[in-house]
């Protein structure tokens, strides 16, 4: 289980929030001007990448506010979590290299998780 780190609430743990997939996705300004394959792309096409990605989360159990996550798909290392159009985390080749809103992975502690 994930220990993530609410940027409104602070740690808690994995079974409180809801994935919603890829960050920073962005509605095409003019979608009338799409074609079918780009409209399709839009709507369903997303990175799958292994290594570092940008999530999207929302905190179903407490504040109910999305925010994002920058997270190791592989290793499940959360890197950080920023609210939505906040700053991303600096990572260099799959580190943290800030420790700001750092948060925990697996067998961290998981009893209320406040800071
Ligand atoms: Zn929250």
């Amino acid at each position: 289980m994930l220990l993530i780190e609410c940027p409104h609430c602070g740690g808690r743990a994995q079974t409180e929030f809801a994935y919603f997939g890829e960050a920073h996705i962005v509605r095409p300004e003019e979608p009338g001007a799409l074609s079918d394959a780009e409209w399709a792309e839009y709507l369903f096409l997303r990175k799958n990448p292994k290594g570092v990605h940008c999530e999207r989360w929302m905190h179903a159990h407490g504040c109910r506010r999305f925010f994002n996550v920058m997270r190791d798909t592989v290793s499940g290392e959360i890197f950080g979590s920023y609210p939505i159009g906040g700053e991303k985390p600096k990572v260099a080749r799959g580190k943290k290299t800030t420790a700001k809103t750092e948060t925990k992975t697996a067998n961290a502690k998981t009893e209320g998780g406040r800071e």
